[in-house]
């Protein structure tokens, strides 16, 4: 079996924290089905919108446009991975406004996403819905405006999934992705892989834009959410 396949079982690596697994690791005589069965009635759905470049993959300041140019950042498929055997429903919201520059087409990005999914799946990582918006001018959908968020909480609603507001989060490597969650009326985490974390911070303060973190990278980030989430059970 490939070392990706196993990963996939959405088991932590040794040392990371993960909801539900320690205090019932600690009690003895406790079965292992017993504990599965535990963790299973105490997992509550929870939604994580997700940027794209810059906390998924590679940001190059470049658009993004082919598979071949796609690189994840280490550790984010396990980490989408350990989010959805938690009990995520995982969101793009992407901003890509190239196609409005003629770098690319809508569709070139959809095959991308097409792409990108067939890889998530090695690792039991699908993203459940990609939104994109592919203008850069100042519409409703356009990151920080939260259109892209409603849009896929109305699709979501349509397939039996309702977001709860108080159990989702927004990650983004911006501040306008930050924005884009606190108007849709969620908390947001941001990665410091395109700006450093000192900027972000300062940035988000002069926007007015609340963050509850600012980590180095995706798989910090879902330790964060799970404990949030944990915290709420
Ligand atoms: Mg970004």
């Amino acid at each position: 079996m490939p070392a990706k396949t196993a990963k996939a079982t959405g088991r932590p690596p040794a040392g990371r924290a993960v909801a539900g697994a320690g205090k019932a690791a600690r009690r003895p005589g406790r079965t292992t089905a017993k504990r599965s069965l535990r963790k299973a009635e105490g997992t509550r759905p929870f939604t994580v919108f997700l940027d794209r470049d810059g906390v998924l993959n590679e940001n190059p300041g470049l658009q993004v446009r082919r598979w071949k140019d796609f690189r994840f950042l280490p550790g984010v498929p396990e980490a989408l991975a350990r989010l959805k055997a938690a009990g995520a429903r995982l969101v793009l919201v992407t901003n890509q406004p190239g196609t409005m520059m003629l770098l690319s087409t809508p569709g070139m990005i959809h095959r991308l996403h097409d792409r990108m999914q067939e890889d998530l799946d090695l690792h039991h990582a699908r993203l459940d819905r990609i939104e994109a918006s592919f203008t850069f001018l100042p519409t409703r959908r356009r990151k920080p405006r939260p259109g892209m968020l409603e849009d896929a909480t109305a699709t979501l609603a349509e397939e039996g999934f309702a977001v709860d507001r108080t159990r989702a989060v927004m990650v983004g490597d911006k501040v306008k992705d930050a924005e884009a969650g606190h108007r849709f009326g969620i908390p947001a985490i941001l990665v410091a892989t395109t700006h450093d974390a000192t900027t972000l911070g300062a940035h988000a303060l002069k926007r007015g834009v609340p963050v509850v973190a600012i980590v180095d990278g995706l798989p910090a980030a879902a330790d964060t959410i799970l404990r949030m989430m944990e915290g709420q059970r």
